[in-house]
């Protein structure tokens, strides 16, 4: 799909989340009105009071939706600024010496984080950094080329919410799924036993119906199977999601075969606290109550890496400096 070129911060909107708005929220309550006003065989006190939970469930789906979506991504802090001598060097010139310039310098900075080539004949350390943002990448930080910039703590970018989960977003993210499938469940659940036992009594029933109940039968039956394909759909990517985040993880590390720090915690609680905060009551509230500041995140004593040893180690030779004068693999984005 061709992804806009302009400089707007998000790239992607309205249209998607317009459209998202409607297939996932707008309908639901086309179809709770269908279903509760013609098919439901509940006494009216109770058909209010499921319509109650259905809108409370809805709003929560949708304050979650617009929280993902509008939530920015913070910007990068000053201090991972890429000095000029460094972005002004043309691709063809970034060679070992401007690798190893490089890299000495990040040396001397202790913010800025060094990862592994994933060359198996070649490996060093070098420093992550991004030229079009002009910045040495900071830990987790990724850069994305939808939104073109780079962004804390980056997961994954996310068509539906036409931006990318990160560091600030990445509860509301979670607090969409749980509460968009759990009205996928509530909806499949609450309809089940009417729709089918219409069926199940007399399949010549449908054919005999009169014209408008007929429709209403049938907008609610595709609401159902839409609520039933959607539920299995969002339980498994939260259950994916979720997989990572007990372990302090995000969709790019868990994918990324390179060396890289291991932020676990050690414990599936606190790793699960890291994005969904120290209050357990407010998990799956859409409020922002993540303790991070997009940046700094502690690294397992076992995984923590001395770069002085990693400059030393890598260039005390020519022969094992960062990259021959053809190897420019890195030199755009690393
Ligand atoms: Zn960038
Ligand atoms: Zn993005």
């Amino acid at each position: 799909m061709p992804s806009c070129r302009c400089s707007c911060p998000y790239p992607n909107f309205p249209g998607r989340i317009i459209a998202w708005l409607c297939s996932f929220n707008v309908w639901y309550q086309i179809f709770a009105t269908v279903y509760l006003g013609f098919l439901s065989e509940f006494p009216t006190v109770v058909n209010v009071a499921v319509l109650v939970v259905w809108n409370g469930i809805w709003l929560l789906t949708i304050t979650s939706l617009l929280s993902a979506a509008f939530t920015d991504p913070v910007a990068i802090d000053p201090r991972y600024r890429m000095p000029e001598e460094f972005v002004e060097v043309p691709v063809e010139e970034r060679t070992k010496k401007f690798f190893k310039r490089l890299s000495r310098y990040a040396v001397s900075k202790p913010d800025i984080q060094f990862q592994m080539t994933d060359h198996s004949s070649r490996e060093f350390f070098y420093p992550r950094y991004c030229i079009p943002c002009k910045i040495f990448k900071p830990p987790r930080a990724h850069h994305c080329r939808q939104c073109q910039r780079c962004i804390p703590r980056m997961d994954h970018h996310c068509p539906v919410i036409a931006t990318c989960v990160h560091s600030h977003n990445h509860k509301f993210f979670l607090n969409f799924l749980f509460w968009a499938s759990f009205l996928c469940v509530y909806a499949a659940t609450l309809i089940t036993r009417t729709l089918f036992e219409i069926v199940d009594l007399d399949v010549e029933f449908l054919i005999a119906m009169e014209q408008f109940d007929l429709v209403m039968w049938l907008i609610t039956f595709s609401g159902w199977t839409n609520a039933v394909i959607c539920a299995i759909a969002l339980i498994g990517f939260q259950i994916y999601l979720w997989s990572m985040l007990v372990s302090n993880q995000t969709t790019l590390e868990s994918n990324d075969n390179k060396v890289k720090p291991d932020y676990s915690l050690g414990s599936r609680v606190k790793n699960i606290e890291t994005v969904m905060g120290y209050n357990k009551l407010l998990w799956f509230v859409p409020y922002q109550n993540t303790p991070t500041d997009g940046f700094t995140y502690p690294v397992a004593a076992s995984s923590e890496t001395n770069p002085d040893d990693m400059c030393e180690c890598e260039y005390e030779t020519e022969e094992d400096s960062c990259a021959d004068d053809s190897d420019n693999e890195y030199a755009h984005d690393v």
